[in-house]
């Protein structure tokens, strides 16, 4: 099939961008083209009119801030992939970003279209909702931030209103200084090209990686294709937080995380399955997290 007729927009600016959208009530935004053009050519999504944001230069940027990076929305994975800034200060979004499919798709596919898309399964929304990123948004009238938390509401619902565009991703670096903290970004799946069964996103920061055993400061732990959102359990971080790692703190943080979890059977994982893989793959990503901020 293919798509519906629309017209075609291609501004150079997110002022010219949201205009567009305030002008045209059925219009949609595009980014990579790694999602909305199958939805479009199955005609689960008939916009009249489509935005194009790749001319808008504005968007692709990586960028120190005082106290934290922000990462503009048509940065796109392979940038995220590749980023010393990101390596040095958040290595779990460029270790979320290396597992996104194949290269075709991490060349074009960006942040702005993934939080957008808002796929539960999706590496960077567990990601950001692990490190308590914040959401700057725009549209004709204003500009606003949303902490991620608010953003995620329902199954690929979300907060966002339908004339207004994600421009950046703004993370705080504050909490994970990189001398003291490791994270990871693990996950399960079938195949290479295809969506994971799950996914786990933690950081761990620990009070003296010299100490003969580190205490953990603080912990974060999401889980992606968990549940209709993405998923941040405080409780599992609680668990081990206080105190050295050890089997009985990530047993208890794993039992918490099996406990949250409440996802949808899927055809080659059903959800029993994918409830016992976040609470192993929990468990595994807080231990790879623990062992990366102590040596
Ligand atoms: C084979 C395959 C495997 C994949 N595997 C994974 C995976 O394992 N993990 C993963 O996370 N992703 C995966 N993806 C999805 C991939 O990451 C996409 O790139 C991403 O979900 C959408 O990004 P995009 O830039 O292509 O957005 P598009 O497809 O262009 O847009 C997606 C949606 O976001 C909206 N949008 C785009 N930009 C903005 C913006 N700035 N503000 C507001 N809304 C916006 C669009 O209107 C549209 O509704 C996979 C995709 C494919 C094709």
């Amino acid at each position: 099939m293919k798509p519906a007729p629309f017209e075609y927009h291609r501004p150079t600016t997110v002022a010219e961008a949201a205009e567009l959208l305030a002008d045209h009530r059925d219009a949609e935004l595009l980014a990579g083209n790694q999602s909305l053009g199958i939805v479009m050519a199955n005609r689960l999504a008939t916009p009249d009119h489509l935005v194009d944001l790749n001319a808008v230069e504005e968007l692709d940027f990586v960028e120190d801030r005082d106290g934290s990076v922000a990462v503009g929305a048509m940065t796109r994975h392979r940038t995220i992939e590749r980023s010393d800034l990101l390596a040095e200060t958040v290595p779990m979004l460029p270790e979320a970003a290396e597992q996104i499919a194949g290269p075709s798709v991490r060349n074009r596919g960006t942040l702005g279209g993934s939080v957008g898309e808002a796929d539960p399964a999706g590496n960077y929304p567990a990601a950001l909702v692990a490190l308590d990123a914040t959401l700057e948004i725009a549209s004709a009238d204003e500009s606003r931030e949303v902490p991620v938390s608010d953003y995620f509401i329902a199954y690929m619902f979300t907060d966002l209103g339908e004339d207004e565009i994600i421009t950046a991703a703004e993370i705080p670096t504050g909490p994970f200084p990189p001398d003291r903290t490791g994270m990871a970004f693990l996950e399960l799946k079938p195949t290479a090209q295809t969506w994971p069964t799950v996914s786990a996103a933690t950081a761990v920061r620990v009070d003296d990686p010299e100490a003969e055993d580190p205490e953990i400061e603080e912990a974060r732990l999401a889980l992606a294709n968990a549940a209709d959102v993405p998923l941040r359990v405080e409780d599992a971080e609680t668990e081990v937080e206080g105190e050295p790692l050890s089997e009985e703190t990530l047993s208890a943080a794993a039992e918490r995380a099996t406990a949250a979890a409440d996802p949808e059977d899927e055809m080659h994982a059903d959800s029993e399955f994918k409830v016992e893989v976040a609470g192993e793959y929990a468990r595994r990503s807080l231990a790879k997290s623990y062992e990366r901020a102590t040596t």
